[in-house]
């Protein structure tokens, strides 16, 4: 009997590398895309396919990160950087958008930001903040958890899955994400990324996660 197991394998790009210039130049998106997202998707896959990731052949990456204390301990942590890294820059991609019109700022989700953080601008300031601090490499998020929304950030890939908490909206701060571009300045990369910002992609998941 042969045994065909799931290889994870590098999302269609949702738009043309220079589609979101001037905020987020062609080069870094080629790069970020075609060699670091295929890297966590290789390595990935390598760390599940050795033989003590067996039972882990066929796991979609969620279940993964959800299940991350279950995998073999060998394992484990490739599993948690690549695996993060392969699921938390899926997400990031469809985060962002070249179309006006999903990114208005309007719609269920924007009323319960208003309602948690005081205002939009509130929240934009507190998220700022934990993208601008996080020390090293990591994320900036706005998740659900518990069914109320948070600001927060991980380090490395971790993603807010591992936390029990369902990410709505995250921010890549590794320096690979705008060190073309930006430079040592994360604050402007970072004040400046909500120009892209594609809140009906934030809208969505803030309704599949109420449900
Ligand atoms: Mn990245």
């Amino acid at each position: 009997m042969i045994l065909i197991s799931m290889k994870h394998a590098l999302p269609k790009l949702p738009y043309a590398y220079d589609a979101l210039e001037p905020h987020i130049d062609a080069k870094t998106m080629e790069i970020h895309y075609t060699k670091h997202h295929q890297t966590y998707v290789d390595k990935l896959n390598d760390a599940i396919h050795k033989p003590e990731g067996e039972k882990f052949h066929n796991m979609p990456v969620e279940e993964l990160l959800i299940n991350i204390n279950k995998i073999p301990e060998s394992i484990r942590t490739a599993v948690r950087n690549h695996g993060g890294g392969h699921f938390n820059h899926s997400l990031f991609w469809e985060w962002m958008t070249p179309h006006a019109k999903d990114k208005e700022v309007k719609g269920r989700i924007i009323d319960a930001i208003n309602k948690e953080f005081g205002s939009f601008e509130d929240f934009k300031t507190k998220f700022n903040d934990v993208a601008v601090s996080r020390f090293g490499s990591g994320w900036a998020w706005l998740v659900l958890n518990k069914g109320k929304l948070e600001v927060y950030s991980t380090a490395n890939q971790d993603s807010p899955l591992m936390d029990g908490k369902i990410p709505l909206l995250g921010l890549d701060v590794w320096e690979h994400g705008y060190y073309i571009k930006w430079t040592s300045n994360r604050k402007g990369y970072v004040e400046n990324w909500w120009n892209v910002v594609n809140w009906a992609q934030v809208e969505r998941l803030f309704d599949k996660a109420k449900k």
